[in-house]
């Protein structure tokens, strides 16, 4: 029997422009229980914490330079007990190591992934691991059957030379709405906050207007087929957020990406 788990990861070393990804786990958590948001999910299910969600413990940072293979550690031992995962992060380059433990279970895993950027540099300021590289990392080491981004409506000719090179399905902003995929196998969600229009999300490190609505992402979730096994929430920053918007949004997100995934049990 497959259970559905909360793991915080409180990260954002790799962050290319602006730290503060790594208070986000916290303060979504705290939101989450604070009571101003219902438990329901808009397809039915009732989160109930300690019954059907169950919270792990935070992996926090040890030793620096150990972090991913920790990271992987952590994910993989929860994944062999059973748990279908959301990942709070922290930056976005949290998510190769994820999807590294991932893919020792889910070998054919599809990644849907949500940002304004594509992340599929091969460096970014000398940083192989840069928050502007997890994609270009998970596809060269054959993590992912298929990457399918949408959102997308920052693209340089490098990133397209990469996109290009690892045959990634990238869906621009400009031409929304995106048909919905028929997916065959298990889904990993990426969703990284700053997909979102920051007229609905600007607590994010990086603004980029012309995004996604809450209800175009939520919609688009819910539509995509219940075999989704793990799902992150990545680059909320609390710093640049203004009277909580974000913050609100992120939680409203981490209940609609929990209902998917307990649908998909
Ligand atoms: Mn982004
Ligand atoms: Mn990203």
């Amino acid at each position: 029997m497959k259970k559905v788990g909360i793991i915080s990861v409180p990260y954002d070393e790799n962050s290319s422009f602006e730290k503060g990804p790594a208070k986000a786990p916290n303060a979504i958590l705290d939101y989450f229980a604070n009571g101003s948001l219902n438990k329901g999910t808009e397809n039915g299910h009732l989160l109930k914490i300690n019954e059907n969600v169950h919270i792990l413990p935070t992996v926090n940072i040890c030793r620096p330079d150990e972090f991913f293979s920790q990271l992987e550690a952590s994910i993989s031992d929860s994944l062999s007990n059973g748990y279908h995962l959301l990942s709070l992060g922290g930056d976005h380059s949290i998510t190769f190591p994820i999807v590294s433990a991932y893919h020792k279970i889910y070998p054919n895993l599809t990644i849907v992934h949500f940002d304004a950027h594509s992340d599929l540099y091969h460096e970014f300021k000398g940083n192989r691991y840069s928050n502007a590289c997890p994609f270009a990392r998970i596809m060269e080491s054959g993590l992912a059957a298929r990457l399918h981004q949408y959102g997308i409506r920052t693209m340089t000719e490098h990133q397209w030379q990469q996109a290009n090179k690892f045959n990634v399905d990238v869906n621009e902003m400009k031409d929304w709405p995106s048909a919905i995929l028929e997916i065959k196998g298990p889904i990993y969600i990426s969703i990284d906050i700053d997909a979102i229009d920051p007229a609905f999300a600007p607590g994010v490190s990086h603004r980029e207007p012309g995004g996604l609505t809450s209800r175009d992402i939520i919609n688009f979730i819910h539509a995509l087929p219940n075999n989704v096994v793990g799902i992150d929430i990545v680059e909320f920053n609390p710093d640049k957020d203004i009277d909580d918007i974000t913050l609100n949004l992120s939680t409203k997100l981490v209940k609609e990406s929990l209902g998917k995934l307990l649908e998909s049990i």
